[in-house]
Protein backbone atom coordinates (compact mmCIF):
# COMPACT_ATOMS: atom_id res chain seq x y z
CA UNK A 1 0.00 0.00 0.00
CA UNK A 2 1.29 3.74 -0.75
CA UNK A 3 2.57 5.49 2.27
CA UNK A 4 2.09 9.45 2.55
CA UNK A 5 3.72 11.91 4.35
CA UNK A 6 0.84 14.02 5.30
CA UNK A 7 2.43 17.75 6.31
CA UNK A 8 0.79 20.01 8.45
CA UNK A 9 1.54 23.79 7.42
CA UNK A 10 3.59 25.91 9.55
CA UNK A 11 3.96 25.73 13.48
CA UNK A 12 1.51 27.47 16.25
CA UNK A 13 4.70 29.33 17.14
CA UNK A 14 8.31 30.36 16.12
CA UNK A 15 9.63 31.35 13.10
CA UNK A 16 6.79 30.17 10.40
CA UNK A 17 3.59 30.78 12.01
CA UNK A 18 1.47 30.80 9.06
CA UNK A 19 -1.56 32.89 8.13
CA UNK A 20 -4.03 34.00 10.44
CA UNK A 21 -7.89 36.03 10.51
CA UNK A 22 -11.33 35.81 11.94
CA UNK A 23 -10.15 34.84 15.04
CA UNK A 24 -8.38 31.17 13.39
CA UNK A 25 -4.67 30.32 13.34
CA UNK A 26 -3.77 28.61 10.00
CA UNK A 27 -1.49 26.35 12.14
CA UNK A 28 -3.98 24.95 13.97
CA UNK A 29 -6.19 24.12 11.25
CA UNK A 30 -3.85 22.45 8.92
CA UNK A 31 -3.18 20.23 11.78
CA UNK A 32 -6.87 19.68 12.55
CA UNK A 33 -7.80 18.70 8.91
CA UNK A 34 -4.04 16.62 8.64
CA UNK A 35 -5.05 14.11 11.75
CA UNK A 36 -8.64 13.61 9.88
CA UNK A 37 -7.16 12.53 6.65
CA UNK A 38 -4.48 10.54 8.62
CA UNK A 39 -7.44 8.50 10.37
CA UNK A 40 -9.36 8.17 6.47
CA UNK A 41 -6.26 7.15 5.21
CA UNK A 42 -5.38 4.67 7.58
CA UNK A 43 -8.62 2.93 7.71
CA UNK A 44 -8.26 2.31 3.56
CA UNK A 45 -5.02 1.19 4.49
CA UNK A 46 -2.86 3.54 3.57
CA UNK A 47 0.45 3.93 5.63
CA UNK A 48 1.07 7.61 7.08
CA UNK A 49 3.33 9.69 8.72
CA UNK A 50 2.93 13.09 9.70
CA UNK A 51 5.04 15.85 9.79
CA UNK A 52 4.10 17.18 13.54
CA UNK A 53 1.25 15.97 15.65
CA UNK A 54 1.50 18.80 17.88
CA UNK A 55 2.49 22.69 17.75
CA UNK A 56 5.83 21.87 15.84
CA UNK A 57 7.72 19.73 13.30
CA UNK A 58 9.25 16.82 15.06
CA UNK A 59 12.67 18.23 14.55
CA UNK A 60 14.72 21.55 13.98
CA UNK A 61 12.56 24.46 13.38
CA UNK A 62 14.32 27.30 14.92
CA UNK A 63 14.31 29.38 11.13
CA UNK A 64 11.49 29.02 8.58
CA UNK A 65 13.98 27.25 6.31
CA UNK A 66 15.10 24.83 8.97
CA UNK A 67 11.05 24.40 9.54
CA UNK A 68 11.08 23.08 5.64
CA UNK A 69 13.92 20.87 5.40
CA UNK A 70 12.76 19.11 8.64
CA UNK A 71 9.64 18.22 6.91
CA UNK A 72 11.20 17.08 3.30
CA UNK A 73 13.78 15.07 5.79
CA UNK A 74 10.92 13.08 7.62
CA UNK A 75 9.39 12.18 4.21
CA UNK A 76 12.17 11.65 2.32
CA UNK A 77 13.50 8.70 4.74
CA UNK A 78 10.12 7.50 5.30
CA UNK A 79 10.33 6.90 1.57
CA UNK A 80 6.53 8.41 1.11
CA UNK A 81 4.85 7.89 -2.32
CA UNK A 82 3.60 10.92 -1.82
CA UNK A 83 4.32 14.51 0.14
CA UNK A 84 1.02 16.17 1.06
CA UNK A 85 1.08 19.97 2.91
CA UNK A 86 -2.31 21.47 4.00
CA UNK A 87 -2.47 24.87 3.95
CA UNK A 88 -5.42 27.79 4.14
CA UNK A 89 -4.79 30.92 2.17
CA UNK A 90 -4.84 34.20 2.87
CA UNK A 91 -4.92 37.44 1.30
CA UNK A 92 -8.87 38.02 0.32
CA UNK A 93 -10.66 35.02 -2.17
CA UNK A 94 -11.55 32.57 -2.10
CA UNK A 95 -11.90 28.87 -3.13
CA UNK A 96 -8.79 26.24 -3.35
CA UNK A 97 -5.74 25.58 -5.52
CA UNK A 98 -3.23 23.45 -5.47
CA UNK A 99 0.56 24.08 -6.28
CA UNK A 100 3.00 21.32 -7.83
CA UNK A 101 6.44 20.61 -9.46
CA UNK A 102 5.41 21.01 -13.74
CA UNK A 103 5.61 18.27 -15.74
CA UNK A 104 5.70 15.21 -13.59
CA UNK A 105 3.06 13.16 -11.32
CA UNK A 106 2.73 15.83 -8.75
CA UNK A 107 0.42 17.89 -11.56
CA UNK A 108 -1.99 14.04 -11.71
CA UNK A 109 -1.89 13.99 -7.88
CA UNK A 110 -3.29 17.59 -7.48
CA UNK A 111 -5.41 17.29 -10.23
CA UNK A 112 -7.11 14.50 -8.61
CA UNK A 113 -7.45 15.85 -5.00
CA UNK A 114 -8.51 19.38 -6.62
CA UNK A 115 -11.39 17.62 -8.47
CA UNK A 116 -12.87 15.77 -5.70
CA UNK A 117 -12.09 19.86 -3.06
CA UNK A 118 -13.93 21.49 -5.90
CA UNK A 119 -16.55 19.19 -5.57
CA UNK A 120 -16.66 18.29 -1.88
CA UNK A 121 -16.47 22.14 -1.02
CA UNK A 122 -18.40 23.68 -3.62
CA UNK A 123 -16.40 26.77 -3.52
CA UNK A 124 -14.42 28.02 -6.52
CA UNK A 125 -11.65 26.35 -8.51
CA UNK A 126 -8.71 28.33 -8.50
CA UNK A 127 -6.92 25.71 -10.43
CA UNK A 128 -3.31 23.23 -10.53
CA UNK A 129 -0.77 26.03 -10.39
CA UNK A 130 2.73 24.55 -11.35
CA UNK A 131 5.59 26.36 -9.69
CA UNK A 132 9.57 25.81 -8.70
CA UNK A 133 10.13 27.86 -5.58
CA UNK A 134 8.06 26.15 -2.46
CA UNK A 135 10.42 24.62 -0.79
CA UNK A 136 8.26 21.30 -0.12
CA UNK A 137 7.75 20.79 -3.85
CA UNK A 138 11.83 21.48 -4.52
CA UNK A 139 13.34 19.26 -2.00
CA UNK A 140 10.91 16.22 -1.55
CA UNK A 141 12.42 13.46 -3.76
CA UNK A 142 8.47 12.00 -3.93
CA UNK A 143 5.54 13.38 -6.08
CA UNK A 144 4.16 16.11 -3.64
CA UNK A 145 1.89 18.43 -3.80
CA UNK A 146 0.75 21.77 -1.42
CA UNK A 147 -2.98 22.29 -1.25
CA UNK A 148 -4.91 25.33 -0.29
CA UNK A 149 -8.00 25.38 1.41
CA UNK A 150 -10.07 28.38 1.37
CA UNK A 151 -9.12 32.12 2.36
CA UNK A 152 -8.73 32.52 6.22
CA UNK A 153 -9.23 36.14 6.03
CA UNK A 154 -12.37 35.88 3.50
CA UNK A 155 -16.20 34.57 4.35
CA UNK A 156 -14.47 31.09 3.41
CA UNK A 157 -12.91 31.23 7.72
CA UNK A 158 -17.35 30.71 7.77
CA UNK A 159 -16.89 27.52 6.49
CA UNK A 160 -13.07 26.42 7.37
CA UNK A 161 -13.93 27.65 11.18
CA UNK A 162 -16.29 24.50 11.31
CA UNK A 163 -15.13 20.82 12.30
CA UNK A 164 -17.88 19.25 10.24
CA UNK A 165 -16.52 21.31 6.73
CA UNK A 166 -12.96 20.61 8.06
CA UNK A 167 -14.20 16.75 8.17
CA UNK A 168 -15.16 17.26 4.31
CA UNK A 169 -11.71 18.98 3.75
CA UNK A 170 -9.81 15.64 4.97
CA UNK A 171 -12.32 13.18 2.45
CA UNK A 172 -11.98 15.12 -0.65
CA UNK A 173 -8.03 14.64 0.67
CA UNK A 174 -8.47 11.32 0.68
CA UNK A 175 -10.78 10.00 -1.97
CA UNK A 176 -8.38 12.29 -4.32
CA UNK A 177 -5.00 10.63 -2.98
CA UNK A 178 -7.22 7.16 -3.56
CA UNK A 179 -7.84 8.14 -7.13
CA UNK A 180 -4.03 9.12 -7.48
CA UNK A 181 -3.18 5.59 -6.56
CA UNK A 182 -6.22 3.74 -8.08
CA UNK A 183 -7.64 3.01 -4.81
CA UNK A 184 -11.62 2.85 -4.24
CA UNK A 185 -12.28 4.69 -1.44
CA UNK A 186 -14.35 3.39 1.33
CA UNK A 187 -15.87 5.21 3.91
CA UNK A 188 -14.04 4.07 7.46
CA UNK A 189 -17.41 2.03 9.13
CA UNK A 190 -17.16 3.47 12.48
CA UNK A 191 -15.69 6.16 14.01
CA UNK A 192 -12.81 5.80 16.71
CA UNK A 193 -14.20 5.90 20.36
CA UNK A 194 -12.60 5.71 23.58
CA UNK A 195 -14.71 4.03 26.08
CA UNK A 196 -14.19 5.01 29.81
CA UNK A 197 -14.66 1.98 31.66
CA UNK A 198 -14.69 2.40 35.54
CA UNK A 199 -14.92 -0.77 37.47
CA UNK A 200 -15.75 -2.90 34.77
CA UNK A 201 -18.62 -0.25 33.54
CA UNK A 202 -19.11 1.24 30.27
CA UNK A 203 -19.38 4.73 31.58
CA UNK A 204 -18.83 7.05 28.43
CA UNK A 205 -17.34 6.91 25.11
CA UNK A 206 -15.26 10.00 23.87
CA UNK A 207 -14.05 11.17 20.35
CA UNK A 208 -10.92 12.20 22.09
CA UNK A 209 -8.83 9.87 23.83
CA UNK A 210 -7.04 12.85 25.63
CA UNK A 211 -10.04 13.06 27.56
CA UNK A 212 -11.08 9.85 28.13
CA UNK A 213 -7.67 9.24 29.81
CA UNK A 214 -8.46 12.47 32.11
CA UNK A 215 -12.03 11.13 32.88
CA UNK A 216 -10.61 7.73 33.91
CA UNK A 217 -7.88 9.04 36.01
CA UNK A 218 -9.99 11.64 37.70
CA UNK A 219 -12.73 8.82 38.62
CA UNK A 220 -10.20 6.62 40.04
CA UNK A 221 -8.09 9.67 42.07
CA UNK A 222 -11.38 11.08 43.69
CA UNK A 223 -12.64 7.35 44.76
CA UNK A 224 -15.42 6.91 42.21
CA UNK A 225 -13.48 3.76 41.20
CA UNK A 226 -11.50 1.73 42.06
CA UNK A 227 -9.81 0.83 38.49
CA UNK A 228 -10.00 2.65 35.40
CA UNK A 229 -9.70 1.26 31.03
CA UNK A 230 -9.41 3.27 28.32
CA UNK A 231 -10.59 0.78 25.39
CA UNK A 232 -10.28 2.10 21.63
CA UNK A 233 -13.90 0.66 20.06
CA UNK A 234 -12.42 -0.24 17.02
CA UNK A 235 -9.95 -3.03 18.07
CA UNK A 236 -11.32 -3.27 21.33
CA UNK A 237 -7.80 -2.40 22.60
CA UNK A 238 -6.63 -1.14 26.20
CA UNK A 239 -5.01 2.09 25.43
CA UNK A 240 -4.62 2.82 28.75
CA UNK A 241 -5.14 1.39 32.19
CA UNK A 242 -4.98 3.12 35.83
CA UNK A 243 -5.77 1.60 39.48
CA UNK A 244 -4.78 2.94 42.99
CA UNK A 245 -2.00 0.73 44.17
CA UNK A 246 -3.25 -2.47 46.06
CA UNK A 247 -2.10 -2.51 50.20
CA UNK A 248 -1.76 -6.78 50.51
CA UNK A 249 -2.31 -8.62 47.76
CA UNK A 250 0.31 -8.54 45.02
CA UNK A 251 -1.26 -7.34 41.44
CA UNK A 252 -2.22 -9.43 39.31
CA UNK A 253 0.10 -10.29 36.01
CA UNK A 254 -0.57 -7.70 33.42
CA UNK A 255 1.03 -7.25 30.12
CA UNK A 256 -0.18 -3.11 30.74
CA UNK A 257 1.53 -1.26 33.58
CA UNK A 258 -0.86 0.79 35.40
CA UNK A 259 0.17 4.19 36.00
CA UNK A 260 -0.04 4.02 40.07
CA UNK A 261 -0.48 7.95 40.99
CA UNK A 262 1.38 9.77 43.51
CA UNK A 263 -0.40 9.90 46.22
CA UNK A 264 -3.64 8.43 47.32
CA UNK A 265 -6.97 10.23 47.15
CA UNK A 266 -7.82 12.33 49.94
CA UNK A 267 -11.49 13.54 49.10
CA UNK A 268 -14.36 11.58 47.55
CA UNK A 269 -16.33 14.68 47.22
CA UNK A 270 -16.91 16.15 43.27
CA UNK A 271 -15.92 19.64 43.47
CA UNK A 272 -18.31 22.23 41.49
CA UNK A 273 -15.24 24.61 40.31
CA UNK A 274 -12.97 22.52 37.51
CA UNK A 275 -13.40 21.61 33.87
CA UNK A 276 -15.85 20.33 32.07
CA UNK A 277 -15.26 17.13 29.58
CA UNK A 278 -19.01 16.07 28.94
CA UNK A 279 -19.85 17.48 25.79
CA UNK A 280 -23.03 19.16 24.74
CA UNK A 281 -24.27 16.84 22.45
CA UNK A 282 -24.37 13.81 25.77
CA UNK A 283 -26.33 16.36 27.99
CA UNK A 284 -28.84 17.07 25.15
CA UNK A 285 -29.45 13.80 24.48
CA UNK A 286 -29.82 12.74 27.81
CA UNK A 287 -32.28 15.33 27.90
CA UNK A 288 -34.72 14.94 24.95
CA UNK A 289 -34.21 11.91 25.31
CA UNK A 290 -37.04 12.45 28.49
CA UNK A 291 -37.99 15.41 27.48
CA UNK A 292 -38.50 15.83 23.00
CA UNK A 293 -39.97 19.54 23.81
CA UNK A 294 -37.06 20.55 25.95
CA UNK A 295 -35.63 24.31 25.20
CA UNK A 296 -31.80 24.03 24.25
CA UNK A 297 -30.73 25.31 27.15
CA UNK A 298 -27.12 23.44 27.06
CA UNK A 299 -24.94 25.73 24.78
CA UNK A 300 -25.69 28.40 27.56
CA UNK A 301 -24.63 26.28 30.53
CA UNK A 302 -21.08 25.43 28.53
CA UNK A 303 -21.23 29.37 27.37
CA UNK A 304 -21.31 30.79 31.05
CA UNK A 305 -20.17 27.99 32.77
CA UNK A 306 -16.61 28.26 30.90
CA UNK A 307 -16.57 31.48 31.82
CA UNK A 308 -16.97 31.09 35.67
CA UNK A 309 -14.64 27.79 35.73
CA UNK A 310 -17.67 25.97 37.04
CA UNK A 311 -18.36 22.01 36.00
CA UNK A 312 -21.41 22.79 33.95
CA UNK A 313 -21.88 19.47 33.16
CA UNK A 314 -23.06 18.74 37.16
CA UNK A 315 -24.72 22.18 36.77
CA UNK A 316 -27.07 20.76 33.78
CA UNK A 317 -27.56 17.68 36.38
CA UNK A 318 -28.51 20.14 38.88
CA UNK A 319 -31.28 21.82 36.17
CA UNK A 320 -32.41 18.47 35.59
CA UNK A 321 -32.98 17.23 39.07
CA UNK A 322 -35.16 20.53 39.80
CA UNK A 323 -36.97 21.07 36.63
CA UNK A 324 -37.93 17.17 36.46
CA UNK A 325 -36.16 17.76 32.99
CA UNK A 326 -37.20 20.88 32.00
CA UNK A 327 -41.35 19.78 32.59
CA UNK A 328 -41.59 22.41 35.80
CA UNK A 329 -43.65 20.10 37.86
CA UNK A 330 -42.99 21.99 41.15
CA UNK A 331 -43.81 25.18 42.45
CA UNK A 332 -41.40 27.11 39.82
CA UNK A 333 -43.21 27.40 36.26
CA UNK A 334 -41.54 27.42 33.46
CA UNK A 335 -42.17 31.04 32.33
CA UNK A 336 -39.85 32.28 35.21
CA UNK A 337 -36.82 30.73 33.71
CA UNK A 338 -35.29 30.11 36.88
CA UNK A 339 -33.17 26.43 36.24
CA UNK A 340 -32.22 25.50 39.78
CA UNK A 341 -35.16 26.58 42.29
CA UNK A 342 -33.09 30.33 43.41
CA UNK A 343 -35.36 32.04 46.32
CA UNK A 344 -38.27 28.80 46.05
CA UNK A 345 -37.20 28.32 49.47
CA UNK A 346 -40.21 26.49 50.92
CA UNK A 347 -43.52 24.92 49.03
CA UNK A 348 -45.67 26.85 47.57
CA UNK A 349 -43.22 29.91 47.28
CA UNK A 350 -42.83 30.99 43.63
CA UNK A 351 -39.10 31.69 43.45
CA UNK A 352 -37.25 34.53 41.14
CA UNK A 353 -37.44 35.32 37.74
CA UNK A 354 -35.45 35.75 34.82
CA UNK A 355 -36.49 38.08 31.76
CA UNK A 356 -34.77 35.32 29.43
CA UNK A 357 -33.30 31.68 29.44
CA UNK A 358 -29.78 33.11 29.20
CA UNK A 359 -29.91 35.69 31.97
CA UNK A 360 -31.82 32.14 34.25
CA UNK A 361 -29.20 30.06 33.12
CA UNK A 362 -25.98 32.90 34.01
CA UNK A 363 -28.30 33.33 37.31
CA UNK A 364 -28.13 29.52 38.04
CA UNK A 365 -23.91 28.99 37.50
CA UNK A 366 -23.18 32.58 39.34
CA UNK A 367 -25.35 30.86 42.15
CA UNK A 368 -23.11 27.80 42.13
CA UNK A 369 -20.48 30.61 41.99
CA UNK A 370 -21.28 32.11 45.28
CA UNK A 371 -21.20 28.87 46.81
CA UNK A 372 -18.29 27.26 45.19
CA UNK A 373 -15.38 30.28 45.25
CA UNK A 374 -14.45 33.58 47.30
CA UNK A 375 -13.19 35.21 43.82
CA UNK A 376 -15.41 38.12 42.72
CA UNK A 377 -17.34 37.50 39.24
CA UNK A 378 -15.39 37.64 36.04
CA UNK A 379 -15.13 41.00 34.87
CA UNK A 380 -18.02 41.55 32.54
CA UNK A 381 -20.69 39.42 34.18
CA UNK A 382 -23.32 41.34 35.35
CA UNK A 383 -24.67 40.09 38.33
CA UNK A 384 -28.16 38.49 37.79
CA UNK A 385 -28.56 36.20 40.86
CA UNK A 386 -30.62 37.88 43.39
CA UNK A 387 -29.19 35.96 45.82
CA UNK A 388 -25.48 35.90 45.33
CA UNK A 389 -24.97 38.30 48.97
CA UNK A 390 -27.04 36.05 51.00
CA UNK A 391 -24.64 33.11 49.94
CA UNK A 392 -21.64 32.39 52.77
CA UNK A 393 -19.19 32.68 50.23
CA UNK A 394 -16.79 29.27 49.41
CA UNK A 395 -19.09 27.90 51.91
CA UNK A 396 -19.76 24.56 49.33
CA UNK A 397 -16.74 23.52 47.44
CA UNK A 398 -18.22 20.49 46.54
CA UNK A 399 -21.37 19.49 45.08
CA UNK A 400 -22.31 17.31 48.10
CA UNK A 401 -21.69 20.05 50.56
CA UNK A 402 -24.57 21.71 48.95
CA UNK A 403 -27.06 19.28 50.91
CA UNK A 404 -28.51 21.34 53.88
CA UNK A 405 -27.81 24.73 51.93
CA UNK A 406 -29.08 24.77 48.60
CA UNK A 407 -31.75 22.07 49.80
CA UNK A 408 -33.19 21.85 52.70
CA UNK A 409 -32.81 19.00 54.51
CA UNK A 410 -31.37 17.82 51.56
CA UNK A 411 -29.91 14.64 52.47
CA UNK A 412 -28.39 12.85 49.16
CA UNK A 413 -28.88 16.29 47.20
CA UNK A 414 -25.64 16.50 45.90
CA UNK A 415 -25.18 13.03 45.50
CA UNK A 416 -28.40 12.88 42.89
CA UNK A 417 -26.83 15.35 41.29
CA UNK A 418 -23.62 13.36 40.55
CA UNK A 419 -25.55 10.45 39.68
CA UNK A 420 -27.54 12.43 37.17
CA UNK A 421 -24.22 13.84 35.73
CA UNK A 422 -22.74 10.19 35.48
CA UNK A 423 -25.79 8.61 33.62
CA UNK A 424 -26.13 11.54 30.92
CA UNK A 425 -21.70 11.14 30.76
CA UNK A 426 -22.51 7.66 29.41
CA UNK A 427 -24.49 9.11 26.62
CA UNK A 428 -22.64 7.51 23.59
CA UNK A 429 -22.97 10.37 20.86
CA UNK A 430 -21.52 9.32 16.92
CA UNK A 431 -20.39 12.28 15.25
CA UNK A 432 -22.57 12.60 12.41
CA UNK A 433 -20.81 11.81 9.00
CA UNK A 434 -21.08 14.27 6.72
CA UNK A 435 -23.41 13.26 3.61
CA UNK A 436 -21.45 11.12 0.91
CA UNK A 437 -20.95 12.25 -2.14
CA UNK A 438 -21.23 10.44 -5.31
CA UNK A 439 -18.36 9.29 -6.89
CA UNK A 440 -17.55 11.45 -10.14
CA UNK A 441 -17.06 8.60 -12.25
CA UNK A 442 -19.72 6.14 -10.25
CA UNK A 443 -22.93 7.97 -12.58
CA UNK A 444 -21.65 9.64 -15.65
CA UNK A 445 -20.94 8.50 -18.89
CA UNK A 446 -17.45 8.54 -20.87
CA UNK A 447 -17.19 12.00 -22.27
CA UNK A 448 -19.23 13.02 -18.47
CA UNK A 449 -15.38 13.29 -16.76
CA UNK A 450 -13.79 16.55 -16.04
CA UNK A 451 -10.81 14.12 -15.45
CA UNK A 452 -11.02 12.89 -19.07
CA UNK A 453 -11.00 16.50 -20.19
CA UNK A 454 -7.99 17.51 -18.21
CA UNK A 455 -5.89 13.96 -19.49
CA UNK A 456 -7.00 15.34 -23.50
CA UNK A 457 -5.71 18.93 -22.28
CA UNK A 458 -2.53 17.22 -21.02
CA UNK A 459 -2.18 14.79 -24.03
CA UNK A 460 -2.90 18.27 -26.51
CA UNK A 461 0.31 19.88 -24.34
CA UNK A 462 3.19 17.02 -25.08
CA UNK A 463 1.47 16.45 -28.68
CA UNK A 464 2.55 19.99 -29.27
CA UNK A 465 6.14 19.62 -27.69
CA UNK A 466 5.93 16.97 -29.84
CA UNK A 467 5.62 18.51 -32.85
CA UNK A 468 7.76 21.81 -32.22
CA UNK A 469 10.59 21.64 -34.31
CA UNK A 470 9.19 19.98 -37.11
CA UNK A 471 7.16 21.40 -40.21
CA UNK A 472 4.11 19.39 -39.52
CA UNK A 473 3.96 22.29 -36.72
CA UNK A 474 2.77 25.21 -38.37
CA UNK A 475 1.48 28.39 -36.74
CA UNK A 476 -2.26 27.48 -38.00
CA UNK A 477 -1.36 24.04 -36.20
CA UNK A 478 -0.16 25.64 -32.75
CA UNK A 479 -2.86 28.37 -32.92
CA UNK A 480 -5.56 25.29 -33.67
CA UNK A 481 -4.48 23.66 -30.66
CA UNK A 482 -4.07 26.40 -28.80
CA UNK A 483 -8.04 27.42 -29.60
CA UNK A 484 -8.98 23.99 -28.19
CA UNK A 485 -6.89 23.47 -25.06
CA UNK A 486 -8.51 27.42 -24.11
CA UNK A 487 -11.84 26.52 -24.77
CA UNK A 488 -11.61 22.93 -22.63
CA UNK A 489 -9.62 24.98 -20.41
CA UNK A 490 -12.00 27.92 -19.72
CA UNK A 491 -15.00 25.16 -19.72
CA UNK A 492 -13.44 23.17 -16.98
CA UNK A 493 -12.14 25.75 -14.86
CA UNK A 494 -15.39 27.53 -14.97
CA UNK A 495 -17.75 24.25 -15.36
CA UNK A 496 -19.17 26.35 -18.23
CA UNK A 497 -20.16 22.60 -20.16
CA UNK A 498 -23.24 21.25 -19.84
CA UNK A 499 -21.72 17.72 -19.23
CA UNK A 500 -24.99 16.31 -19.72
CA UNK A 501 -26.01 17.44 -23.45
ZN1 LIG B 1 0.28 28.28 4.63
Amino acid sequence: MPKICIDPGHNASGADTGAQGNGLKEADLNLDIARKLRRLLEANGLQVIMTRDGEFVNGPHSTVNESLKTRCDIANSFGADLFVSIHINAGGGTGSEIYALPGGQAVVAAQRVLDRLIYACNWANRGVKTNHEFYVLVHTDMPAILTENGFIDSQDANKISTEEFRQIIAEAHAKGICDFFGIAYGAPSQPVMYRVILDGLQIMALNSEETAISQVKEAVNNGRAQTGIVQRNTDGKNTFVYALPTQSTPSTPSTQVPEIPQHTPSRTKTPIMGTETITIEQCRSFLLRRNPNAPDIIPLYKKYGEILGIRWGYAVAQMIKETGFLGFGGSVGAGQNNFAGIGAVAAGVQGASFQTPEEGVLAHLEHLYAYASTSQLPMGLFKVDPRFDLVTRGSCPNWEDLNGHWAVPGDGYGEDIVRIYIQMASEIVVPVEPAKSTPLTAVKPWYDSKTLWVNFVMIAGILAQQLSGTDLFTPEVEASIIAVVNVILRAITKDKITWKQ
